[in-house]
């Protein structure tokens, strides 16, 4: 939402969400969600495995939403397989969703849906092709596209996000809390986790939500963070390079920390290798502003508190 624009001659970091929902419907595509959404959901069930790990000390817990990072894990350091995080990404979360929850409240066969989702990398092409994501048979999403793949199709249609008037993606979901928005800079994904666990262990919400000690681009970042009577001492990472040094770490210290967020691009998603190029520091920054200043403004700013995880969650899982 932060970095398609710049395909079109729009300023870096510009924030072009409406008009993209727009330009994928004049594509003919049926209804067009928010992979933010998905974000919400992967949220609030990693916050609950990072307590669960926390509570039996069976932790400390890694972020799993970057596929990149997930193989290097695989490949190299196979012995810590048990502490990536098993909730699914937001594009296959919200792919299972779409082809359970709603295409059972629409009355249409989910072998008839074909979900497209638009990322930031070709790594997110290979996650959807894991066995493992699968559900009743069918994949959760059918096809990824990156970024500047979406802006060829655009440009090959004659679709200008210049130009185009934005209009709202569709419920039932649409609509994301900032907790999801943000997932896209590097922090982001643990900010969000922490916002909901912190009302899981408390049962309060976070008065300031915006924890601003772990966004940026810096290689690692490392920050104590109290949590009612437990002190949690978080990691961020950016690229791969600084996760083995914290993986090495670890293995000489289990205890060096409790939470690990990686993602293999420096700043997280918006430096992703499927973005508009060039991609640098200074654009990087303007991409990830914007979608700080997003979650700004948002009246839910709490995964947990997205109506749609309510309706899903209340209506649907527990029923
Ligand atoms: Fe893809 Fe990079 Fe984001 Fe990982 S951090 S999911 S490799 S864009």
């Amino acid at each position: 939402r932060t970095s398609i624009g710049e395909e079109f001659g729009l300023p870096q970091g510009e924030v072009v969400t409406e008009k993209l929902v727009s330009a994928i419907k004049k594509l003919g595509v049926y209804k067009v969600f928010d992979t933010s959404v998905g974000a919400d959901f992967t949220t609030t069930e990693e916050a609950g495995e990072f307590i669960e790990k926390l509570r039996s000390g069976r932790g400390p817990c890694f972020s799993s939403c970057c596929p990149s990072w997930v193989k290097y894990i695989e490949f190299n350091y196979p012995e810590f397989i048990p502490n990536l995080c098993t909730s699914r990404s937001p594009q296959v979360m919200l792919g299972g969703l779409i082809k359970t929850f709603w295409a059972e409240k629409e009355k249409i066969d989910p072998k008839n849906i074909i979900v497209v989702s638009i990322m930031p990398c070709v790594s997110k092409k290979d996650e959807v092709r894991r066995e493992e994501m699968k559900i009743d048979g069918l994949w959760p999403v059918d096809y990824v596209l990156t970024t500047r793949e979406l802006a060829y199709f655009l440009k090959k249609n004659k679709i200008d996000l210049k130009t185009i008037e934005p209009s709202e993606a569709d419920d039932p979901f649409g609509r994301p809390s900032g907790a999801g928005v943000i997932y896209g800079a590097s922090g982001g994904v643990f900010e969000s986790a922490l916002r909901t666990a912190y009302f899981k262990i408390t049962g309060k919400n976070l008065e300031n939500v915006a924890i601003k000690e772990l966004r940026g681009q810096e290689g690692i970042k490392r920050e104590e963070i109290k949590i009612g009577e437990k002190t949690i001492k978080a990691v961020v990472v950016n690229g791969i390079k600084n996760a083995q040094k914290m993986l090495e770490e670890l293995k000489k210290n289990p205890k060096s920390f409790d939470t690990m967020e990686v993602m293999a691009c420096n700043g997280g998603c918006i430096g992703g290798g499927g973005q508009p190029v060039p991609t640098n520091a200074a654009i990087k920054k303007k991409r990830a502003a914007s979608l700080y200043e997003i979650d700004d403004k948002k009246e839910v700013r709490l995964a947990h508190e997205n109506p749609a995880l309510k309706e899903v969650y209340v209506n649907y899982l527990t029923s």
